[in-house]
């Protein structure tokens, strides 16, 4: 795996069970998977030759981000290595103006947008979306082509002035309609080389300020018939992009009802990590099943209602010490599983999740945010979570 994240730490604890040990390309000694995979090689995944040295000694090169250079994914495939995700379905993830440029060809609705990036100087940009602005309407939103995650590198614009600082830098922009989002949900689905696809229920994602703060499986509010739209969709794009692992389709619920793709992940995902005890196979081992061309596994749902929280890391000085929280949050909730990422804590840093399963929406969704909130924010927080 190209990057030694939390995905790829997840992903070594899914490979155990299957006999296999994933090699990571590490950035530092300090990254998660690093911490946690014997001969771990340390490279710049933007390095050809970097790249090079550490597929030779892999059967599959997958990854745990999308910030490789296409062109060498390419030189590697032509030099006979199998990365999977190739690199003619991996642009999907990695451009999001060849997303949304492939997606429109497909029929696939979206919100309506124009790529700015051909414009010949920062004048015809800015005149090209004033001119969009008068089409869709303000505010609208401006995104980064290339790089952004979490939220950084999108930005809602109330006017044309607002977008002088990313004019200004010259960063190769996509303009898109403000969605009328009710909510966000996410499909995650896994197809192999042999074309077998298989999809979790469609999850409904959380967001505050650009960040995933909750996913709750199955998306309580989805409509049945716009859930099994969202994963036929998904299911359809794996195999339409010829992606192979997973597949991540994030997606906007409009206010009148209507499913709008946000983004495409080919990786796994944060909106999957409750499939670690959610479902019979997780989208971990379902992403190395996929990648080395094994059947998948089945994907049903392991409790009625699960919800994963993400810990963002509170401040420094959070008290009591990080091993007391755990040992408090495991006394208080025996029932919720604890995912810490091996990284340090820094505001608003995404540093391990929580899960809680059970029957009762509420119930469930309130110990998983309780949970996660202690974790981060120690006696800070507004939970008790001493015995
Ligand atoms: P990233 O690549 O950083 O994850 P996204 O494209 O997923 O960025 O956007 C992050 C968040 O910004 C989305 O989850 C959504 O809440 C909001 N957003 C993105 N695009 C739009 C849009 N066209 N209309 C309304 N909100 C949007």
């Amino acid at each position: 795996m190209v990057g030694a994240g939390q995905l790829a730490r997840m992903t070594q604890q899914a490979a155990i069970a299957l006999g296999q040990s994933i090699r990571v390309l590490a950035e530092s000694e300090e990254d998660g998977a690093a911490l946690v995979t014997p001969n771990a090689e340390f490279g710049d995944y933007r390095s050809l030759p970097d790249l090079r040295r550490f597929a030779a000694s892999c059967d599959v090169v997958t990854f745990d981000h999308e910030h490789v250079p296409a062109e060498h994914i390419r030189a590697l495939a032509e030099a006979g290595v199998t990365v999977l995700p190739g690199a003619d379905a991996l642009r999907y993830a990695q451009d999001k103006a060849a997303m949304r440029v492939r997606l429109t060809e497909l029929g696939v609705p979206g919100p309506r947008w124009l790529d700015l990036s051909d414009a010949a100087s920062a004048d015809d940009t800015r005149r090209a979306l004033v001119e969009f602005g008068r089409e869709v309407g303000w505010p609208l939103v401006v995104k980064a082509i290339t790089g952004g995650y979490d939220g950084r590198g999108v930005w809602v614009l109330d006017s044309i002035q607002d977008a002088d600082p990313m004019l200004a830098a010259g960063t190769s922009l996509l303009a898109e309609e403000l969605a009328d989002i009710d909510f966000e949900v996410a499909a995650v689905v896994a197809r192999s080389p042999f074309g077998q696809g298989a999809s979790w229920p469609v999850v409904e994602t959380v967001q505050v300020g650009g960040i995933c703060t909750e996913v709750i499986a199955p998306a309580p509010r989805l409509p049945a018939l716009l859930a099994d739209q969202a994963e036929s969709l998904a299911l359809r794009l794996a195999a339409e992009l010829d992606v192979v692992g997973i597949l991540a389709v994030e997606l906007f619920v409009t206010r009148s009802g209507r499913l709008l793709v946000n983004e495409l992940a080919m990786r796994p995902h944060n909106s999957g990590h409750w499939t670690i005890e959610g479902s019979r196979t997780s989208q971990f081992e379902q992403h190395l099943r996929a990648v080395l061309d094994y059947p998948l596994g089945v994907t049903t749902q392991t409790a009625p209602v699960v919800v994963m929280a993400n810990v963002l890391g509170g401040p420094d000085d959070t008290k009591p010490a990080l091993d007391e929280r755990v040992h408090h949050l495991m006394a208080k909730w025996p029932d919720v599983k604890i995912h810490l990422y091996g990284k340090g804590f820094r505001p608003g840093r995404k540093v391990g999740h929580v899960t809680a399963l059970g029957h009762d929406l509420d119930t469930v969704r309130a110990r998983a945010r309780a949970a996660a909130e202690y974790l981060a924010n120690g006696d800070r927080a507004e939970v008790d979570a001493h015995e």
